[in-house]
């Protein structure tokens, strides 16, 4: 009586869009096409991700696709567990990372997105307060997840206009 071995399946988990603080841009390419699964910026997110919660999730088995969600909806996490969801993330099996192909993006959103939803496949519920990157609603980039960004998208390509034009040509 004390082990239950069924399987819960199809736990879902969405992190919803902040009113403010998403990412900006809206003529870009859609996100599943500047951050391919298997790119080098998703590898570097999931690498933050299994760095910031010390562990690698489903035994590092995480399948991560870009996928519709609903509106407001940022990406939800899938996972499977024995008993409730969040006691035994060790046993947790069948992994998925679900992201929105509507929802706008950027590097640092996208990282500390991932971070969240590899929090909940390491046993982490949403917290108001304190860990603000399980807090429901995305509001803030996390530090590591801002470098990354630095790292990648270079100044120029984050801010409309000219000025880095005009000063590469001097
Ligand atoms: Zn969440």
């Amino acid at each position: 009586m004390r082990f239950c071995s069924s399987l819960l399946r199809g736990l879902l988990v969405a992190l919803v869009v902040a009113a403010a603080g998403g990412a900006s841009a809206s003529a870009s390419p859609p996100p599943q096409e500047r951050f391919p699964v298997g790119s080098s910026t998703m590898q570097a997110a999931q690498d933050i991700a299994r760095q910031h919660w010390g562990t690698d999730p489903c035994g590092g088995a995480v399948e991560v696709v870009w996928t519709a969600l609903p509106r407001l909806t940022n990406a939800m996490a899938r996972w499977a567990s024995f008993g409730t969801p969040y006691a035994a993330p060790e046993r947790n099996v069948d992994c998925r990372v679900e992201l929105n192909v509507a929802a706008s993006y950027d590097v640092a959103k996208l990282c500390t997105v991932v971070v969240h939803e590899y929090g909940h496949l390491a046993g982490q519920p949403h917290r108001d307060g304190g860990d603000e990157v399980m807090s429901a609603v995305y509001s803030k980039a996390l530090p590591a997840c801002e470098a990354l960004a630095a790292a990648v998208e270079p100044p120029s390509s984050r801010r409309r206009g000219g000025a880095a034009v005009r000063s590469a040509r001097r």
